[in-house]
């Protein structure tokens, strides 16, 4: 399993579910588990970085692997049509309830008056941008 490779050279890596797991994200400074990690049937493995929403190319060239660790072998057709895995809707409203917190934490601390650190100011425009684009893919 493809999952497999890629779980055992990140770090604190920690089960969320029957395929899915949370890591250190290796493309940045990751302090707290940022990455998602969700093992599909068919072998393919998706990837995202909750915090700064990092290139996959990135997280798996930072531990050494390419792309192709993310997509098992098996014989491609040409009448086949390419899979397009999306997240379960689940997980996408968990990510983006996660987002909206942040977003509205940050709303009250500026209507407060109380100062922005940059770590904060960037988590809120970070957390902005995923809800937004979350929203457009949403159509
Ligand atoms: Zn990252």
């Amino acid at each position: 399993m493809t999952a497999e490779v890629l779980l055992s050279r990140l770090e604190k890596v920690r089960q969320t579910g029957r395929d899915t797991w949370v890591a250190l994200c290796p493309a940045h400074d990751d302090t707290r588990p940022s990455l998602a990690i969700r093992g599909l049937s068919d072998g393919q493995v998706l990837l995202f970085c909750r915090s700064r929403d990092c290139a996959v190319e990135d997280i798996v060239a930072a531990v050494g692997l390419t792309m192709a660790v993310l997509f098992p072998d098996r014989p491609t057709s040409p009448y086949s049509r390419p899979q397009r895995h999306r997240w379960p809707p689940a997980d996408l409203l968990r990510m983006a309830g996660r987002d909206a917190r942040v977003v509205g934490i940050g709303a009250l601390m500026m209507t407060s008056g109380d100062p922005l650190s940059e770590v904060d100011r960037q988590c809120i425009l970070d957390a902005a941008t995923r809800l937004i684009r979350t929203a457009d893919e949403a159509g």
